[in-house]
């Protein structure tokens, strides 16, 4: 085969429309990819980014994982009441502080892992963003734990502790 000026003009063209050295050998014919590379390097064509090459491999389709984010309520589901509950006393760091049962020293606390930076659970922590909330269930809690020790206290008297 040999480099004919129109093929050239092919090469040169196909070149700059971004088809790669194998892809130009296809659509010259009789030509091996390492031919049209020594005859683009003895042309001294530039080079291209890679960006500009149109034939581009392809690739599985992408899926989409981003979702539209929901509003809370629709989006967090109310925790159930499934006996994980924990009362004041036996409530740990990390657990959700709020009170999902009862009252003062009968009251059971959520104890579910809370949302970073939160003592609630994501649910807790969506639902008392209402700050007037948040201070009413602080209170609720504060009043359980004195109402408990109040309890302690007067069960130890009573034992005579
Ligand atoms: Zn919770």
């Amino acid at each position: 085969m040999t480099w004919t000026p129109d093929r050239i003009e092919t090469l040169k063209y196909l070149w700059q429309k971004g088809l790669s050295a194998s892809n130009i050998a296809e659509t010259l014919g009789g030509v091996s990819r390492n031919a049209v590379l020594g005859k683009i390097h003895r042309l001294e064509l530039p080079k291209r980014k890679q960006k500009a090459c149109m034939v581009k491999k392809k690739r599985a389709p992408k899926v989409s994982t981003y979702q539209k984010p929901l509003k809370p309520k629709q989006r967090i589901e109310e925790p159930v009441i499934d006996g994980t509950e924990k009362t004041i006393l036996d409530i740990r760091d990390g657990e959700c502080r709020c009170c999902v049962s009862g009252e003062g020293a009968d009251m059971l606390m959520c104890a579910k892992p809370v949302a970073i930076g939160s003592p609630w659970c994501e649910y807790h922590q969506d639902k008392l963003t209402n700050t007037k909330m948040i201070n009413e269930r602080v209170k609720k809690e504060r009043q359980a734990f004195r109402e408990y020790l109040n309890k302690s206290r007067l069960e130890r008297e009573s034992h005579g502790v």
